[in-house]
């Protein structure tokens, strides 16, 4: 046996092999050397042949120079945040590449001087919402609400319900952020009711504005009582609301989430929203209202802040303008659709035992939170879960009653065939076919 330290390559050797040179162009040397150090590796060990550690190399390289890995999102939670929340559409996608490079993001083509930054993005939020005076954009829905507050309400009193003192998730809660950039709380009513009365009583000289919070992640139930904004829009002070899933319009699956344009139609003065829940955009903050008010959050100084970049406005703009998002069309799947799906994926993965159930699924950190989704997953063997989030792309499953589902309400049609694939390349050796 000739000894493998003897036979490994050098690093250049290797490095000189044209594909790994023109991955070096796409990837950066850095990850395509490491790439080649771990073959090298597997080589002194004699596990991997000296005339093979370039291929090996080459089939070890990153797909792209993030560590970020695609995942195929068959929870059955369609806004999952851990899963980066809404998936873009491939408008938004296209457009985002489209505004990479130098844009005219703040440039007027026409005349050569400054324009407006973000003008085509803000005047489609306006188009989508005409109820709305005024928009803004900036970082996400938290920052939409810290802006509001800073710039409104800094050393002055918001009225709040204590019912909507809401934590919104990682231990962030909506009152420490008011109370973090200098609001001071004025909380009225108690945990399950609150009266028009009581805000009444607590709006004074020193009230900036009414907030109303949307319960996006809770129900309350039993003896409760809220204000509606079209009572709370009768007191002497703006209200502001927080609506929480960015819906811009009235969806009818989703009866108890507040619209954009219906909470302006009811009078709030501002609306505050994240772009990337319901809407099915990027992860932004939208702000819609009066022209007066919206203008003062745009001149404050922490507006510099929570600005957004180019990337940001871009795929807003097309999701607004684009077809569906792939949040609306998850919302929109009909449960025979998805059953089909999920039988199509079956009979293809018969043999690894697969099955198709009904399922249950999710709107999720979105907001609804007692809304079901009726769905079709393929249930597989639980053991499978770990190997496929691990794989690449991960599928990213629920595992249920001893079984791993792979619901389908989330995942794209075009998303079908490289399910099979993903399931195919783990189960294929574990499992076996019928046939041997
Ligand atoms: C999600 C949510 C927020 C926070 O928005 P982010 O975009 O996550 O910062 C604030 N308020 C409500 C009601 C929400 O549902």
């Amino acid at each position: 046996m000739p000894d493998p330290r003897r036979a490994t390559p050098r690093t250049d050797q290797v490095l000189a092999d044209d594909r790994l040179r023109e991955a070096t162009g796409r990837l950066g040397a850095d990850l395509v050397k490491q790439s080649v150090t771990r073959a090298l590796e597997r080589c002194r060990t004699g596990e991997v042949a000296p005339a093979d550690v370039a291929d090996v190399a080459v089939a070890t390289l990153p797909a792209s120079a993030t560590e970020l890995r695609r995942v195929v999102n068959a929870t059955g939670v369609v806004v999952h945040t851990n899963l980066g929340r809404a998936p873009l559409s491939s408008a938004a996608v296209h457009a985002l590449a489209a505004a990479a490079g130098s844009t005219d993001i703040e440039l007027d083509l026409d005349t050569g001087r400054r324009g407006r930054r973000g003008r085509s993005a803000l005047s489609a939020l306006s188009r989508a919402v005409p109820e709305a005076e005024a928009t803004h954009v900036v970082n996400n829905g938290a920052a939409a609400l810290a802006l509001v507050a800073c710039a409104l309400a800094s050393g002055r009193e918001v009225v709040v319900a204590r019912g909507e003192l809401v934590e919104i998730g990682d231990g962030f809660r909506i009152p420490e952020l008011l109370e973090s950039v200098g609001a001071r709380l004025r909380e009225v009513g108690t945990t399950n009711r609150v009266r028009l009365a009581d805000y009444a009583e607590a709006v004074d000289d020193h009230t900036a504005f009414v907030l109303k919070v949307h319960p996006s992640n809770f129900v309350v139930r039993g003896f409760t009582s809220t204000v509606p904004v079209k009572e709370l829009a009768e007191l002497p002070v703006p209200v502001v609301a927080d609506i929480g899933s960015g819906l811009l319009r009235p969806h009818p699956r989703l009866p108890d989430e507040p619209s954009a344009a219906g909470t302006l139609a009811a009078g709030a003065a501002l609306v505050t929203a994240s772009g990337d829940k319901l809407l099915g955009g990027p992860q932004c903050g939208l702000l819609l209202g009066r022209a007066a008010l919206v203008e003062r959050l745009r001149r404050h100084p922490v507006a510099r802040a929570l600005r957004v970049d180019k990337l940001t406005l871009a795929a807003l703009e097309a999701t607004l303008t684009g077809p569906p998002a792939p949040v609306v069309r998850a919302l929109e799947a009909s449960a025979a659709e998805l059953l089909s799906r999920a039988e199509r994926i079956t009979a293809a993965l018969v043999d690894v035992g697969a099955e198709t159930v009904l399922s249950e699924a999710a709107v999720g950190g979105g907001g609804a939170p007692e809304v079901t989704l009726p769905s079709a997953a393929v249930a597989l063997p639980p053991g499978l879960a770990r190997p496929l989030r691990l794989g690449d792309p991960a599928v990213v499953g629920r595992v249920e009653h001893g079984r791993l589902l792979l619901d389908l309400v989330a995942v794209p049609p075009e998303e079908d065939e490289l399910l099979v694939h993903a399931v195919r390349r783990q189960a294929g050796p574990t499992q076996g076919s019928p046939c041997t």
